[in-house]
């Protein structure tokens, strides 16, 4: 179990070589959604497991990664596919189209839809203010962000500055654990930064113990993630075209 804001339940589920789908439970109403799932069979059987109906598949963006368990789960549980409406022709299964300051609702829990591209260009993220969750798919990683496959560094810049305005407590759930290898580029771009050393300390204490160091806090990446820190576009694109090719 991650941890999840008042109402919310937020279930990892680890899967292929270092992916994190998430299965959102809302306590209230005992509505249930998985977001990102790459995979189907450990959704439906964690779900399964616990009890808990799914109602909705939310992605975040069109890679196989991140959708390749639409199909079967809707055909499972007929749950709705939310998607982003720029990314439809390429999402399986999809019926809602998400654009940015959509509303999305698990039971009683609200999302505002965040328009955040670069790594893909109709690349999404759900803020779900009241639970203090946001999920950001390939967009913030601990320490790290997405590849730069379908849009811009100044895009990313932008994105960076919009995740890092949330509010600081709030949980960050990405979709990858990349933490260690971000961290070791991330100590090479700020070597006298003494928040990612501890950070780092901690994380590689984490991974040794076989724990999983996602989610995050907004708080940690303003501390800690070279790219949410970089001072321009100009100097985001530099730390992320270091990071494409580091070998830590
Ligand atoms: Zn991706
Ligand atoms: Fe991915």
């Amino acid at each position: 179990m991650a941890p999840g804001g008042p109402g919310l339940q937020v279930v990892r589920i680890p899967v292929l070589s270092d992916n994190y789908i998430w299965l959102l439970h809302d306590d209230a109403t005992g509505e249930t959604a998985v977001v990102d799932p790459a995979v189907a069979e450990p959704v439906l059987a964690e779900a399964a497991r616990r009890g808990w109906a799914i109602g909705q598949i939310w992605n975040t963006h069109w890679h196989a990664d991140h959708i390749g368990g639409n199909d079967a789960i809707k055909a499972a549980t007929g749950a709705t596919v939310s998607a982003p409406a720029a990314e439809a022709a390429k999402i399986p299964s999809f019926d809602v189209a998400l654009k940015e300051g959509d509303s999305v609702r698990l039971g009683a829990i609200e999302g505002r839809v965040m328009e955040v591209p670069a790594h893909t260009a109709g690349h999404i993220a759900i803020h779900l203010p009241d639970a203090q969750a946001v999920f950001v798919g390939d967009t913030l990683f601990a320490m790290g962000c997405g590849r730069l496959f379908e849009g811009t560094a100044e895009q990313m810049f932008d994105n960076m500055a919009r995740l890092s305005a949330l509010p600081g407590e709030t949980a960050v759930y990405c979709a990858h654990e990349y933490t260690q290898s971000n961290g070791r580029y991330a100590l090479a771009a700020e070597p006298d930064n003494a928040a990612i050393q501890a950070r780092m300390a901690a994380v590689d204490d984490a991974r040794a113990r076989g724990e999983p160091t996602v989610p995050t806090t907004i708080a940690l990446e303003r501390a800690t993630n070279p790219f949410m820190r970089a001072g321009s576009a100009g100097e985001l694109a530099r730390r992320r075209a270091a990071k494409d090719v580091f070998k830590g």
